[in-house]
């Protein structure tokens, strides 16, 4: 190739582009608006996964022909979270305005590592608004990252770096005089166990109290295995509390724990991934009492605030804690009095990553789209539907609640008679395929003692009470025609 001729990335022909970037907008929100219309999963034909299987292009295929491919190959076979009927695991929508948001952060497609640029302030602003909505002071700190595994993770480290009551960033844990020892129900989700080790504490750190009726601690348990603990040497630094837990939805009572953890000088994390939302309805806060008491509140924007995967969030009371569980600043990291390397709060100071997205975008323009107080009514509205899906299966024979509803998460199953649990388990868990397969509805499982549980878990803003209706409808016909065979 001619030496002269240097390239760049950009179209060669940006009215082109610009005419496809019009038709991908149109071509998506047609997608969006008719959602609904759509089985909810479908599986994908041989074909498709023949074609990601292809050797790596070394000559260009042109901005249409990729399009193309997507439209052919991958938008037809989502897993279905972006529609009114799924319920799978704690998933989010997104919304038509957050798609667009996605578009605006990658075109200007800043790096909030640091540096003195206005999308830090974007995230400042964002992170005042979550200390606003979930009652914390604005004298805290937080970040926002890639969702609530990676903001447990980093609420956690604060904690061990905080209370280890040593250096334990230069030295590390061998040079601990006591081991360290935390406390959280067995209720918690295994992104806790996943920090837990990576931390290097070792799961039989973590010590899992059993839950009650109801799915929350046993608080008389937990003080044993304090008390134990102290008693054998260990240091018990931190308790995890639980605002809404995977399997059921519960609420650890927080004040309590908040009470323990200040009695004991422990730090108070709270795995509140979907369920601190809760606290943006004024009719829902009430049930998360203490919440705000906590040293570190872990959350999810992209499940119970609907915004695009993904973006979780982790608000920290302690800035200095915060800051100094992170901050390394080599030379080629310093900070300036002015110019782009200036700025006085850079982000890789507070976690992990250096290099970071401008996830903040998207939850500045949605709050301003829709204002907070449209949200509360709607995670109230999904609350009420979870309470309606409630009533529908406690009015039905041929269904069976297995969990309290506490919050927005159902849990039942289909039953039948002369059935033991071993063969509802087997019958329930086809009626869960069967309804993924036949496009009808994405509900998931859990098992509570020893029972398959259909598993309905609503962060969905899309859905209406019909679809519940639809849902126990197609269970129960499903389910009768799986018994009879
Ligand atoms: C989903 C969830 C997590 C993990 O969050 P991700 O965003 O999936 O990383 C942690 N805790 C609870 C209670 C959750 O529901």
């Amino acid at each position: 190739m001619d030496q002269t001729i240097e390239e760049s990335l950009d179209p060669q022909d940006w009215e082109a582009m610009r005419a496809l970037g019009h038709r991908m907008v149109d071509d998506m929100m047609n997608y969006l608006q008719t959602v609904r219309e759509r089985p909810v999963w479908q599986p994908m034909p041989e074909r498709v996964k023949e074609n990601m299987r292809k050797p790596l292009p070394v000559e260009p295929q042109s901005a249409e022909n990729a399009y193309r491919d997507f439209v052919q190959d991958v938008l037809p076979y989502p897993l279905g979270n972006i529609h009114p009927r799924f319920w799978g695991w704690v998933m989010g929508n997104g919304t038509p305005f957050g798609v667009l948001a996605e578009m605006l952060a990658a075109t200007m497609n800043p790096n909030l590592g640091g540096g003195n640029h206005v999308a830090n302030n974007v995230e400042l602003q964002v992170l005042d608004w979550c200390k606003e909505m979930l009652g914390f002071p604005l004298s805290a700190s937080g970040i926002l990252v890639s969702g609530g595994s990676m903001a447990n993770f980093v609420g956690l480290a604060a904690a061990r770096n905080t209370r280890a009551g040593f250096d334990i960033r230069r030295q590390g844990l061998p040079a601990a005089p006591k081991r360290l020892v935390l406390y959280g129900s067995v209720e918690m989700h295994s992104s806790i166990e996943k920090a837990v080790e990576l931390l290097g504490l070792g799961r039989d750190a973590l010590r899992m109290i059993p839950a009650n009726e109801k799915y929350q601690i046993e608080v008389a348990a937990l003080e044993k295995s304090i008390a134990e603990d102290r008693a054998s040497g260990f240091l018990p630094f931190c308790l995890i509390g639980n605002a809404g837990t995977v399997n059921t939805g519960a609420i650890d009572p927080l004040n309590i724990l908040a009470d323990i953890a200040q009695r004991e000088k422990m730090w108070f994390h709270v795995d509140g991934a979907f369920g601190a939302l809760a606290a943006v309805s004024p009719e829902l806060r009430p049930l998360l009492k203490g919440m705000e008491r906590a040293d570190s509140l872990a959350f999810d924007l992209h499940k119970w605030m609907y915004m695009p995967i993904e973006v979780g969030c982790v608000l920290v009371r302690d800035k200095d804690a915060h800051r100094n569980a992170f901050t390394l600043t080599p030379e080629y990291l310093a900070h300036f009095e002015r110019g782009a390397a200036g700025g006085s709060h850079w982000f890789n100071e507070y976690g992990l990553q250096l290099t970071r997205g401008f996830r903040a975008l998207k939850v500045w323009l949605s709050i301003k789209e829709h204002g907070i107080a449209k949200y509360g009514r709607v995670i109230k509205q999904n609350v009420d539907q979870c309470n309606y899906l409630t009533q529908l299966i406690q009015a039905s024979p041929d269904l069976e609640l297995l969990a309290p509803t506490s919050l927005n998460i159902v849990c039942f199953r289909f039953r039948a008679a002369n059935r033991d649990d071993a063969m509802l388990n087997k019958l329930n868990e086809q009626i869960m395929m069967e309804l993924h397969e036949q496009g009808i509805a994405v509900p998931t499982y859990t098992t509570l003692k020893g029972k398959f549980a259909i598993r309905v878990a609503h962060t969905n803003h899309r859905t209406r009470r019909a679809d519940f209706d639809v849902l126990v409808r197609e269970l129960i016909r499903i389910g009768q025609e799986l018994s009879k065979s």
